[in-house]
């Protein structure tokens, strides 16, 4: 930081600034309102009734400090049109001094806050105050408020942000013309307006900040975002990596002998990875599709390819019941074309795990597993391609483990990495602007719908007999027991339980049960059975929630659906209508609903496609918990809103992408303002 950028505060001030975030001057300018107060009008207590804050001009009549019921001082004012009480229950010494001077003639007391009934008749309870001599004129602008913390006043962070206006660089960084043709204003007098609003600017444009002072911020705000984002992804390519493109003979094989032909999206998204592979620095690239899209294939042919050009594959999966499946189904695709597939897990016996570990580092070509592919002992041979399914289960030091197995530093694997979360665009073009996004946006023919039913528990004794019936049908069904985040134990008694109660409800019927604590052995042999037949009922944990493909399948129940999140009762429901079969996911929930569930169940209910519900959810929660720990030294955006303000994201991109390649110091200069300090964790 340069010194004249640092704040100049006592210690103590400067730790609670710290706490805000605010180390530098330039944090200080971009430390902006929440909202602002109108102190520039006055009302009389007469006309204020009790609707919002207002301010007040009056005289002090009479202060006391009373006991009962608490310690508590009271001041009773009046301005000619009526009287109200003060009311403080936190004050100091100094404070009732202050009210017994205000009592002198020529003093008056601005108040400012909300009027309420109370005991002793109409009160304001720790209102805002201020002590002017009769006929001090008001301001003439809006009061701001700004985000604080405890030891840190209003007017404190008023002072230093005034003095950082004043002593901060300001200067323009954005185009000129552009600027002025895009409407927004200049830096300066973007932040100035908003930390003090001259008179005459709408309050309603700064309250809803669209406000072009605001827009203009937010741009500012996603432009950095951008351009750290696209420096990381720049970077990135200085790299190397190994040049992978062979004849692609593996991958014409793989697709010749498949019971299917890719659709029209799965030949565009496989195209666009052969590009990347055969490029000398290393792919990044998400692969975006709706459940039920097709992804594995694709992977699998990416896999070919490496495989043919003499590098290793690795495909590594969140969970040992989806890393299974994904074994059993690439083994069996690519082993009578002579690859060497190898499998790793946490669960195996330690000779398995050895002679697998063996076979990594030295004939294997693909190795299938959960994270267990990237434990400390594992050495891969060759590692030209990391594929990670169902990416957002991963955490980023899991998944930058994967890319340093490549062996060689300097050639990094390629990666590839899928998501049947869909990421909303907005958040993919702002988050996740580091990556090359592909999609799988169409479903492989023959898929019927899912059609989506809403029950109350009331209705169970009817579900009980639709399950019957589709077993006679010759159907299977999958049981989803409640979520009970709170406790793994509750959560295993209560599938223990629920498996209990069905296996009588539905006794002559075959109903088994899969959860997370089975042994994995266990677990593998249940999946094997109701994928062969051999059972009708699953009832399940949320450990099948993804990847799980049994084509049979076309009921499934999910107990407590009010209980789940969005993005869990989508993938839920994917694991129905894989097959020809009408399918059916019931949702069954139990009253009373609160708000937030009756809304998550309403999307569900009306809403099929993956990227409208991610879009809602996103709505109903906020980026956060999309983005979780996948940026974890990127800041959330404070001021732009992916929603309200999407229509800044693609211009952001733009001059990010623009500012790069034809003004560097100025794009750095730019970070540095907003990032400051932070940019570093970003390089990483
Ligand atoms: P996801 O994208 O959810 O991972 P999968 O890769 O598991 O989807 O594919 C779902 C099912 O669709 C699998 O049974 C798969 O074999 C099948 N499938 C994939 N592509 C096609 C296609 N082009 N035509 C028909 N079936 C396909
Ligand atoms: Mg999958």
């Amino acid at each position: 930081m340069a010194a004249a950028d640092a704040i100049e505060a006592p210690p103590a001030l400067k730790a609670r600034f710290n706490k805000l975030g605010l180390t530098r001057k330039s944090d200080l300018v971009l430390h902006l309102p929440l909202r602002y107060e109108d102190e520039t009008q006055l009302t009389t207590i007469a006309a204020a009734g009790n609707a919002g804050p207002v301010q007040l001009e009056v005289r002090v009549r009479e202060v006391s400090v009373q006991f009962r019921p608490r310690r508590q001082l009271l001041a009773w004012v009046a301005d000619g049109s009526g009287e109200i009480a003060l009311r403080f229950l936190n004050f100091y010494g100094s404070q009732t001094r202050q009210f017994e001077r205000a009592r002198d003639e020529q003093q008056r007391l601005r108040v400012f806050g909300e009027i309420r009934p109370g005991f002793l008749g109409d009160e304001m309870v720790h209102p805002r105050y201020r002590l002017v001599r009769e006929g001090e004129p008001l301001p003439a602008s809006l009061t701001p408020v700004y985000p604080t913390t405890a030891g840190v006043s209003q007017a404190v962070l008023r002072k230093h942000i005034a003095a950082a206006l004043a002593g901060a660089d300001l200067s323009e960084l954005l185009d000129e013309a552009w600027r002025r043709e895009r409407g927004f204003p200049p830096f300066d007098k973007a932040v100035r307006l908003l930390h003090a609003p001259p008179p005459g600017v709408p309050e309603s444009a700064l309250q809803s900040r669209q406000h072009p002072a605001w827009r203009r911020i937010k741009f500012d705000e996603l432009l950095a975002q951008q351009l750290s984002l696209r420096r990381a992804y720049l970077s990135r390519r200085q790299r190397g990596a190994p040049r992978i493109a062979p004849a692609g003979v593996l991958s014409r094989r793989l697709l010749a002998s498949l019971p299917f032909a890719l659709t029209a999206a799965q030949r565009r998204v496989a195209a666009e990875i052969a590009a990347d592979l055969a490029q000398p620095y290393p792919m990044q690239r998400l692969l975006q599709g709706d459940v039920g899209s097709g992804k594995t294939i694709v992977a699998a042919l990416a896999a070919c390819q490496a495989i043919e050009a003499g590098y290793q594959a690795a495909f590594m999966a969140p969970t040992e019941i989806l890393a299974e499946q994904h074994y059993l189904k690439l083994r069996a695709w690519l082993e009578p074309l002579g690859v060497e597939v190898a499998w790793l897990a946490g669960s195996q016996k330690k000779a398995a795990k050895r002679a697998a570990r063996q076979q990594v580092a030295n004939s294997a070509q693909l190795a299938v597993g959960t994270h267990a592919l990237i434990q400390e002992r594992v050495d891969f041979a060759r590692l030209g391609l990391a594929i990670v399914d169902e990416q957002h289960r991963f955490g980023v030091a899991q998944r930058l483990e994967l890319r340093r197995k490549g062996g060689n530093a300097a050639e990094p694997p390629h990666q590839l990495m899928m998501s049947a979360t869909p990421i909303p665009r907005t958040l993919a073009m702002s988050y996740y602007a580091d990556l090359d996004v592909s999609v799988l946006d169409e479903l492989p023919p023959g898929r019927s719908p899912v059609r989506t039913r809403l029950f109350s528990e009331a209705r169970r004794g009817e579900l009980i007999e639709r399950i019957r019936g589709a077993v006679d049908a010759g159907r299977q069904v999958y049981w989803v027991c409640p979520l009970i985040e709170e406790s793994e134990k509750l959560q295993l008694q209560t599938a223990l339980d629920t498996h209990a109660t069905l296996s009588e409800e539905l006794a002559g019927l075959r109903v088994g049960l899969v959860h997370g604590r089975l042994k994995s052995g266990e677990k593998a042999a249940t999946m094997a059975a109701f994928a062969a037949g051999g059972i009708d009922v699953l009832v399940a944990t949320t450990v099948i929630e993804v990847g799980v493909d049994v084509p049979n399948a076309s009921l499934m129940v999910i107990e407590h659906a009010e209980r789940f999140g969005l993005a869990q009762l989508h993938q839920l429901r994917g694991r129905v209508g894989r097959g020809p079969e009408a399918s059916a996911c019931v949702l069954l929930y139990q009253l009373p609903l609160s708000l937030l569930a009756r809304e998550r169940l309403k999307i569900i209910f009306e809403q099929s496609d993956g990227f409208e519900i991610a879009r809602q959810d996103l709505r109903l929660r906020g980026p956060g918990e999309f983005v979780g720990s996948r940026q974890s030294g990127l800041p959330l955006l404070r001021y732009a809103d992916l929603e309200t303000d999407a229509e800044l994201i693609a211009p952001a991109r733009e001059m990010a992408e623009r500012l790069l390649r034809e003004a560097p110091a100025r794009a750095a200069r730019h970070l540095a303002r907003w990032l400051g300090s932070r940019e570093e964790l970003l390089k990483a």
